[in-house]
């Protein structure tokens, strides 16, 4: 969805946001039931809360390094995400964007940490997700509200929904 200005190259050579730290669990991507319960078949466990379900890394760290990473079950260091569009959550189709609750508002906000989002203007990102996909991200949250974060001040909010 972002690949009008995020390219796939810059991703194949970064790969940070399919790796996760303890204190970013909050970030792995969540999956809806029929997605979960079809890729728990093929061995991958998920864990349950509240409509959604996460991949269950917790024990996968192996140090007590506060800075291990560990890796999405579905990333391959050499071909990068294995799911295809349809099985792909949609957090990772519209990462570093995150739909997030501002004082009882819809927000979309950047997560600060993705190295190339942070190379383009913040205007024209704003830009960018009012004229292009903004509609299509609060529609979907609307539809799937537990993809909807607390908001963290550090997020620049690039559009409010204003219906
Ligand atoms: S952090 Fe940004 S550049 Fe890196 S893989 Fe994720 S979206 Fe791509
Ligand atoms: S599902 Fe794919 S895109 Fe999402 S975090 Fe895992 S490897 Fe990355």
């Amino acid at each position: 969805m972002l690949s009008q200005i995020l390219s796939k190259e810059s991703c194949a050579n970064c790969r940070f946001c399919c790796s996760f730290r303890r204190c970013s669990l909050w970030e792995t991507p969540l999956f809806d039931n029929e997605t979960a319960e079809k890729l728990s078949k093929k061995g991958y466990s998920f864990v349950s809360d509240k409509g959604f379900f996460r991949m269950y890394l917790d024990d996968k760290y192996k140090t007590n390094d506060e800075n291990e990473e560990v890796p999405c079950y579905f990333l391959d260091s050499k071909k990068g995400c294995i799911l295809d569009e349809d099985t792909k959550p949609f957090d990772c189709k519209i990462w570093p964007l995150r739909v997030m609750k501002k004082e009882d508002k819809l927000v979309i906000a950047l997560t600060p940490t993705c190295k190339e989002i942070n190379k383009i203007p913040l205007e024209k990102m704003k830009a960018f997700v009012n004229d292009e996909v903004g509609k299509i991200i609060f529609d979907y949250a609307k539809n799937h509200p537990y993809i909807v974060k607390e908001y963290r001040e550090d997020f620049p909010v690039l559009m409010y929904d204003e219906n």
